[in-house]
């Protein structure tokens, strides 16, 4: 998944990142409310974890913001997204923070200082409910996938995969049967810094055909990918 991070502090926004990469997740870290601001218009993100307490505002400016955007169109690459699901950083004693935080449309908080684990499983969770899915496990056909241990099987037996192909399968999954562009998919596995080949998403989905079978990921020439609602 594509996450943008709003965190003026240095150390704990590198902590962050570090965790989201090693995770195998494409991150992008921002350490104003303009700058978040920008690339939420300009980027398609699938969750944002923001600090309230920020050089230029507060992070619930920001949130308010994007709560009251209007959609961008279904086929658009970019743009904020009024939906995405939030997590929001608080303060041990920010018990008002984390109330007007969900009231504000935050779907969660997490209390500073927190563990790298409890951060991602928050996002996990965060983002299979905002696929409308609430089952941690994936079950698809012969595949079996478990978005925590980024494991994947097929017929009982782990597939290993490189951490772009589960980046990409889980994204494929998560929107199935939407088709997702080549622009997109770049989006969402790739970060502002991030080096990516022209053929990345090609070179990425031949991989996962070879390892999980031909009939899983669909090509909708010139258009983009897409994993079918039920499997074949
Ligand atoms: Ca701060």
């Amino acid at each position: 998944m594509r996450v943008l991070v709003v965190e003026d502090d240095p150390g704990i926004g590198g902590g962050i990142m570090a965790a989201l990469r090693n995770a195998g997740h494409a991150a992008d870290l921002f350490t104003t409310l303009s700058a978040a601001w920008t690339a939420l218009n300009v980027e398609s993100f699938d969750v944002m974890l923001l600090d309230l307490g920020l050089p230029d505002g507060d992070g619930l400016e920001l949130l308010t913001r994007l709560r009251r955007q209007p959609a961008p169109a279904p086929e658009a690459t970019t743009g904020a997204q009024p939906d995405m699901p939030v997590l929001i950083m608080t303060a041990r004693d920010g018990v008002s923070d984390r109330i007007a935080g969900l009231d504000s449309g935050a779907d969660d908080y997490i209390v500073k200082p927190f563990d790298a684990d409890e951060m991602l499983a928050r996002l996990r969770a965060m983002t299979r409910r905002a696929a409308g899915r609430s089952r941690p496990e994936i079950e698809y056909g012969a595949l079996r996938i478990d978005p925590a241990a980024r494991q994947v099987l097929r017929d009982g037996q782990p597939v290993a995969l490189g951490a772009k192909e589960f980046a990409l399968l889980m994204a494929l999954m998560q929107e199935r049967p939407r088709v997702m562009s080549k622009a997109r998919l770049e989006s969402a596995l790739y970060g502002f810094g991030d080096a990516l080949e022209s053929n990345a998403i090609e070179v990425h989905v031949h991989h996962l055909r070879r390892k999980l079978g031909d009939g899983l990921i669909r090509t909708v020439r010139g258009v983009g990918y897409f994993i079918p609602e039920e499997p074949a």
